[in-house]
């Protein structure tokens, strides 16, 4: 499992196993007015521009192309082949395992395993659930292949610009220390902003590892953040300032927040024009469907995700 498809076995799935039927109203109800794009040859997509009127024209489109990857954009527009008249687009939030900086797993650079995959769910949950406290509620999910989107159509969302997008991605996951008025750095309101950033901290010292390098974060510093575990889970702010001496309690918010910036890849957020991997194609790199989600809390990818030649070879 999660192996590169052959050339082969990308055929196989696109003649006998796909089916146009599987991507989600919210794109074949405006289809005409997104951008599609496919890798044709494994070196990401270069074969852009394209709109379809009809969901049965794409089918066709797809199944005669057989690629190796297919997109669409998160953007409406009036001309889609010119990305012209931009009307409105989709906020993204894209979870991607292998690139979570804080799994626990042992997977080497570039590969997933069921671990990290559940990981990146518990991310995208944590960052959904940040989002609805915001009051955004028309929120859906695609597993990806190798991780999750969160597709956002709140309507003031879909029409605001990547500065906004870049402010609300950036809280969500709390990419950035709270300000606070000085002297009351170790003092963390228990709502709102505060909130988020804390919640987040706990997670990300309760995923640290031991052994393993975290950009940013110094050896020394990790260690010594990891000595105060419990402390912070219970929310002992003061202590743990005191005791590893308020500069350095300063210099660590600032390099937790910034192991949090790699939670979601943010430049997929702020892109208002960004083509996003389209729901029942096939994630060659990894073998699996890219697919929406119905049940997120329920939704385990090994039996849902997993196109047919996988299942025959096994
Ligand atoms: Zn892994």
């Amino acid at each position: 499992m999660l192996q590169m498809a052959t050339k082969d076995e990308i055929r196989q799935f696109y003649h006998e196993e796909y089916t146009a039927k599987e991507i989600p109203d919210y794109i074949t109800g405006n289809i005409h007015r997104r951008e599609f794009a496919f890798d044709r040859i494994g070196k990401g997509p270069r074969d852009r521009y394209h709109q379809f009127n009809q969901l049965k024209y794409l089918e066709r489109v797809i199944k005669a192309k057989m690629p190796y990857a297919a997109y669409s954009s998160v953007a409406l527009y009036d001309n889609p082949t010119k990305r012209e008249g931009w009307e409105s687009a989709e906020f993204i939030v894209d979870v991607d395992a292998k690139d979570n900086p804080l799994r626990t797993c042992n997977c080497k650079e570039g590969m997933v395993c069921p671990h990290c995959l559940y990981e990146a769910k518990e991310i995208i949950l944590h960052i959904s659930d940040n989002l609805q406290e915001m009051g955004f509620k028309d929120i859906h999910y695609v597993y990806s292949g190798r991780g999750y989107h969160l597709r956002c159509q709140d309507k003031e969302l879909m029409h605001s610009d990547s500065n906004i997008r870049s402010e609300i991605v950036n809280y969500i996951i709390a990419a950035q220390v709270p300000e606070l008025e000085e002297g009351l750095q170790h003092f963390i309101l228990p709502f709102g902003y505060s909130k988020v950033y804390t919640d987040w901290f706990k997670y990300t010292i309760n995923h640290l590892q031991k052994d393993k390098l975290y950009p940013g974060l110094n050896r020394k510093l990790k260690l010594d953040v990891m000595k105060h575990k419990e402390q912070i889970n219970q929310g002992q702010w003061g202590i743990v300032r005191g005791q590893i001496r308020p500069t350095r309690y300063d210099k660590l918010l600032v390099k937790i927040a910034n192991l949090q910036q790699g939670l979601c890849d943010t430049k997929v957020s702020v892109d208002t024009k960004r083509i996003l991997r389209l729901p029942s194609s096939l994630h060659y790199k990894v073998s699996m469907k890219c697919m929406a989600i119905k049940n997120i809390e329920t939704f385990d990818p090994f039996s849902k995700a997993v196109p047919r030649f996988v299942d025959e070879k096994e």
